[in-house]
Order: C-alpha cells, then sequence, then structure tokens
C-alpha cells in the first residue's frame, strides 16, 4: 500500500547518489578491457605451419543449443591439403543472431581448432553481415605460417600434429613462429 512517504524515499536514493563519484566510461574512444576468459567472437585456430586445426567433424555444430553453427567437412587430398589427416572444414560458419556465446562449441572441439577471443564488438546494420564465415573466423597467419594448401611440414601423420611434434619442429626452424602460433588461440 502506498505510503506518503514513498516520495521521500525516492528523493533519499537521489540524494545518495548526488555525493558517488562520478562513473564515465569513454565508450568507444576507450573500451574497458573485458576479463580473459571473457567469451567474444570465435575463432578457427592454425597450426604452428598454417595447417587449419579444424578437421570438419561437425561436433561444434551438434553441441550448439542454439543451432548457430554450420559445418561441411571435405577430403584433403596430397594436391590440396589444408589440415593434417583426412578431412577439413571447407565450409564453417556461425550465426551471431542465434549465438550466445556459451562456449559448448568449443568444449566439443577435439583438436583445439575453435576457441573464443574478447572481441565483443559484434553489432552490425544487417543480418547477413552477422553470419560469420571461415574467412572471417579463420585465425590470422603468423610469421613462420603458410597460407594453406599445402604439405604437412611438421610431421608425418595428424598425430605428429595432435601431439605438438610440430611445436617442437616450427620451434627449432623458424625461431618462435611455433611461440607465437601456441599463443594464437583465443582466451577459452
Ligand atoms: S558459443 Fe554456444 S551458442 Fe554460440 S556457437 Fe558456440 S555452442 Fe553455439
Ligand atoms: S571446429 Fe572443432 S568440433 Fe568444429 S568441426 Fe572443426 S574440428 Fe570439429
Amino acid at each position: 500500500m502506498p505510503s506518503f512517504l514513498d516520495p521521500l524515499a525516492g528523493f533519499g536514493v537521489s540524494f545518495r547518489t548526488i555525493f558517488k563519484k562520478t562513473m564515465t566510461e569513454s565508450y568507444p574512444e576507450h573500451p574497458h578491457p573485458v576479463a580473459r576468459r571473457f567469451h567474444g567472437r570465435h575463432q578457427l585456430n592454425r597450426h604452428p605451419d598454417g595447417l587449419e586445426k579444424c578437421i570438419g567433424c561437425e561436433l561444434c555444430a551438434w553441441a550448439c543449443p542454439a543451432d548457430a553453427i554450420y559445418v561441411q567437412g571435405s577430403q584433403n587430398t596430397e594436391d590440396a591439403r589444408f589440415s593434417p589427416g583426412e578431412r577439413y572444414g571447407s565450409v564453417y560458419q556461425i550465426n551471431y543472431l542465434r549465438c550466445i556465446l556459451c562456449g559448448l562449441c568449443v568444449e566439443a572441439c577435439p583438436t583445439r581448432a575453435l576457441t573464443m577471443t574478447n572481441e565483443y564488438e559484434l553489432a552490425d546494420t544487417t543480418r547477413a553481415s552477422l553470419i560469420y564465415e571461415k574467412g572471417d573466423l579463420l585465425a590470422p597467419l603468423l610469421p613462420g605460417m603458410e597460407a594453406p594448401p599445402h604439405g604437412m611440414r611438421l610431421g608425418d601423420d595428424e598425430r605428429a600434429y595432435y601431439l605438438g611434434a610440430g611445436l617442437v619442429s616450427a620451434t627449432n626452424t623458424s625461431g618462435g613462429g611455433a611461440e607465437s602460433a601456441a599463443g594464437q588461440e583465443g582466451g577459452s
């Protein structure tokens, strides 16, 4: 039941706020830093020689509760190799109109191909531009990396890549490219 003291209580809140320190965020000129494990835009990672970690298995798409991921796997050949092993993700899309940035897809990925960056500025003006294609999600080529398709530079089979033999080899041959590659994965 309303009381005649209610307006006074309201003014009390205003009065207390007058003496609080002003917090002004100068966004977007100075974006506030987020926590290191903040779930932002996804990234498709690469091996230290530039081959893609994604093997087109679709586990991320099956794990997604929002049906936001579409993956199409294709066969690698010796003439056109994009990842170690048999298959690679030839089509990879994430629909950010649906994605709730929960990270379940990252948990499902068996090769650590998919991680999430800290990037949160995902707003755009059209629906189509919020469907990110593989080219939008792939990690950039770092020093020591070569754009696929190319052969397996860091081992004879995919097992060598997954066990990290390629990392050691790249460190020896590229003078630090591998460290950069390892650090390329997103925060979570
Ligand atoms: S973060 Fe969650 S909602 Fe977004 S694509 Fe991954 S599993 Fe789907
Ligand atoms: S990102 Fe990972 S889970 Fe998704 S298709 Fe590629 S390898 Fe499979």
